[in-house]
């Protein structure tokens, strides 16, 4: 099914390189996809000695319990993710999906709730891309109603980090309790974690008792 979608959205040819390929990412840059490895901190997913919870997470603990992340947003995960939110390109979900799937260690979870976009933007966009990814992640755990979006804050690409946090605050409500639930929530790309930050302060308000995020691509900061 794969293959065919492959075929009928992309012609054949690699998503990446143009270069002939059955499926959307030919070999070579499957295998060069940036896999996000090495010493991580559990909690946030940024480079730590010893994979020990970092020094910021210390200082300021989250919300949310833990990260994981498949890919470091750079060069092509930034371009497919890209696609798959900007330019409709759907058929990039069920293998952004897969990768994440990979990536997450077993960890059992009650819930998987993709971060959600408000009403005025699912409208102008026609789907939510985390939902899309999220789809091909659960054995029948999605659940999309579980945390809403009720505010429409300034999108947060071109704030400054320290402005994103106050931009998000109140933005989103849970409709029902999750007492008890460990949720998983799962977003295309975590930059400074500031929505992560927040779903994960209203899910636990509501009840949640553990949340981890999974994300397809972390940025990292520059080296
Ligand atoms: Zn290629
Ligand atoms: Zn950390």
């Amino acid at each position: 099914m794969r293959d065919l979608l492959a075929n009928l959205f992309f012609g054949g040819t690699c998503f990446v390189c143009r270069g002939g390929s059955r499926e959307l990412l030919c070999t070579a840059c499957r295998s060069e996809l940036p896999r996000l490895a090495g010493e991580l901190c559990p909690r946030c997913a940024l480079p730590s000695p010893a994979a020990a919870v970092c020094g910021r997470c210390l200082a300021e603990p989250p919300a949310y319990d833990a990260t994981t992340a498949a890919l470091a947003y750079d060069f092509p995960a930034d371009a497919l993710v890209h696609a798959l939110k900007f330019r409709g390109e759907l058929a990039l979900a069920p293998f952004l999906g897969k990768l994440l799937s990979g990536a997450v260690q077993d960890e059992t979870i009650d819930r998987i709730v993709p971060v959600p976009l408000s009403a005025a933007r699912l409208r102008s966009r026609g789907y939510n891309q985390a939902v899309e990814i999220a789809r091909h992640l659960a054995g029948g755990k999605l659940d999309v109603d579980a945390c809403v979006r009720h505010q429409d804050a300034a999108p947060q690409t071109g704030l400054p980090w320290d402005e994103r946090r106050r931009n998000v605050r109140g933005a989103f409500r849970c409709p029902r309790p999750l007492a008890g639930a460990r949720v998983a929530v799962v977003d295309d790309v975590m930059t400074t974690g500031a929505t992560l930050e927040e779903v994960a302060r209203t899910l636990k308000r509501a009840g949640a008792a553990r949340v981890v995020n999974w994300v397809v691509a972390r940025t990292l900061p520059p080296s």
